[in-house]
């Protein structure tokens, strides 16, 4: 499937999709992953992905892309199982940019030194070392320390996380310095748990990349840094001096800072592309590769989330995006480091109890009727003359509790409230949430601050003008289909600008000026004048 979307007046972006990973013959996986014995490791086969990525080069060579007007490339690791990718093009022939979106995340990938010998080959030879893996009649054995990757759904590394946050002096003290308190499929613990049953794996590996940074890696035929961004979310990163955490290192496992390597700039450059893509899909040699990030890195990037803006997606589960120039880390929630501003942060927090509990509200209290919901919203005050209330229907993740609580205008706790009360109390209670919680991340509206809102509840004005009314901001929906793609495209095109920008005028270009051509997003709604002082 080839989707065109306008960009600006230059640009389009053009996504592909692909197949999914189980029509790999080479993976035999479910979903993209094996899932183990135990029922908490969760891995997938390194040589998958490098087959998956081939793979959509292919189809797109045989939907007649022209590679050679490729100028830069970019990615994103992401959570879902399909290869996916995007491609920023230009009408004008001189100024097409493509970014690829490798839809696939782990944690690690532990290479045993292909890259050296693509280092070795590169120039030499005109299909490098790194072709041995995308040929299905040989095996990449020789080339990955370990074969299958532990994957974003791996939950089995308690032990180790319990260790890290001990040994830093706790789980605040941990999220003080990586962003994060420590979290199973987080790398820091995927890496240990490695290096104590597989030793010997670990003390052959010669780089461990993440597989943002292991996806540019290919593209660039050399080992990749990690960029601050994905980097920010392994515990494992000091999110402030931006280098590896001494403590976390030792906690983790010996020799590691070797085998990492250090972070880079989100934006930075890292190189041109290999050889082998110049011979096989006919890419130009001087195609430049944008250091790739990590999925909800790249849709901020896709969103065009500026300093002050919050985005809300409120899909199954609510999820919020904050862009943060002072953070506070906490135990809940994650700061991770801004991947389009180098001085800046991002925030990320993640609730369960969204549109499903809003659903079964809806069916107790208006008949299953959006409409009839939203009638109770439209019909009753802002701040529901002080009934309030919290609806956790199961154990939620900030904070980790579970009930409903519902209190009146005195505070007082009570059994229940009238339906169309009951409705406000829900909205305004999921909402006031993501407002105090953003606020303790450090978090501030400031003048000109958006609230983006996406996801299947963003079609309800209703909710939206609840929403626009707890952040006392506007809202604006805009539409993140493939928004970690988009985030790809732009942050190529942003990494190329800055560097022609650099050699000519010596200074930088900001990512919001790079992106002020792309569509702009829809106002919804505004906030009530009196929203403020309710
Ligand atoms: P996901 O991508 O997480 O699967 P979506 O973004 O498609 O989810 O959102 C799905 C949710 O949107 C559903 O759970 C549904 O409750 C909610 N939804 C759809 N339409 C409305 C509406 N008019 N008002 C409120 N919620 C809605």
């Amino acid at each position: 499937e080839i989707v065109v979307t306008p960009f600006c007046c230059c640009y389009v972006v053009v996504l592909l999709k692909s197949c999914t990973f189980q029509f790999l013959s080479v993976s035999r996986t479910q979903g993209g992953v094996h899932v183990h014995g135990d029922g908490l490791t969760v891995t997938s086969p390194v040589h998958m992905w490098v087959k998956a990525l081939d793979l959509i080069l292919e189809k797109m060579k045989n939907a007649g892309f022209d590679f050679s007007c490729v100028k830069a490339i970019s990615g994103s690791g992401q959570a879902c199982h399909k290869p996916n990718m995007a491609v920023c093009t230009g009408k004008k022939e001189r100024e097409r940019v493509y970014s690829f979106l490798t839809q696939i995340e782990t944690c690690t990938a532990f290479c045993r030194g292909w890259a050296t010998a693509e280092r070795h080959y590169r120039g030499k030879a005109p299909v490098a070392k790194v072709n041995i893996h995308l040929d299905d009649s040989r095996k990449p054995t020789d080339s990955f320390a370990v074969q299958d990757s532990p994957v974003w759904m791996d939950s089995s590394t308690v032990k180790q996380c319990q260790y890290l946050e001990s040994a830093v002096g706790g789980a605040q003290q941990l999220a003080d310095i990586t962003g994060s308190r420590a979290y199973e499929r987080f790398t820091s613990n995927q890496i240990a748990k490695i290096h104590q049953l597989q030793p010997n794996k670990y003390n052959e590996t010669e780089r461990i990349s993440l597989v943002s940074s292991f996806a540019a890696s290919l593209f660039l035929g050399d080992y990749a840094a990690i960029d601050y961004s994905d980097g920010s979310g392994m515990n494992l990163m000091d999110i402030f001096t931006k280098q590896w955490s001494l403590p976390c290192l030792k906690a983790t496992a010996p020799m590691l800072a070797a085998k990492l390597c250090d972070p880079t700039p989100s934006t930075a450059l890292l190189g041109s592309i290999s050889s082998y893509f110049v011979k096989r899909f006919r890419f130009p040699e001087h195609c430049k590769v944008v250091a790739f990030t990590g999925d909800n890195p790249g849709s901020l990037a896709g969103m065009r989330l500026q300093e002050g803006d919050i985005a809300v997606s409120l899909g199954t589960s609510d999820t919020v995006f904050l862009w943060i120039t002072e953070p506070r880390p906490a135990v809940e929630g994650h700061i991770f480091c801004n991947p389009v501003d180098c001085s800046s942060y991002m925030a990320l927090i993640c609730y369960k109890n969204g549109s499903l509990t809003r659903e079964r509200i809806r069916n107790e209290c208006s008949g299953g009727s959006w409409e009839s919901f939203s009638s109770a919203l439209w019909s009753t005050p802002m701040g529901n003359n002080g009934s309030i209330g919290i609806y956790f229907d199961v154990v939620e993740i900030i904070p980790p509790a579970i009930g409903i609580y519902r209190f009146d205008q005195r505070d007082k706790r009570v059994d229940a409230f009238t339906r169309e009360v009951e409705i406000r109390a829900l909205v305004e209670g999921q909402f006031l949430a993501k407002r105090v919680h953003a606020q303790k991340l450090g978090y501030r509206i400031i003048p000109g601050t958006k609230v983006l809102a996406t996801g299947g509840a963003s079609s309800n004005k209703a909710i939206l003008q609840v929403l626009s009314d707890v952040f006392n901001a506007p809202v604006y929906t805009i539409d993140v289909a493939n928004s970690a793609c988009l985030g790809s495209a732009f942050r190529a095109m942003h990494g190329k600008l800055i560097h022609l920008n650099t050699l000519v005028a010596g200074k930088g270009v900001s990512f919001t000026d790079t992106v002020r051509g792309a569509a702009a997003a829809q106002l919804a709604v505004r906030p009530n004048p009196s929203a403020e002082e309710v």
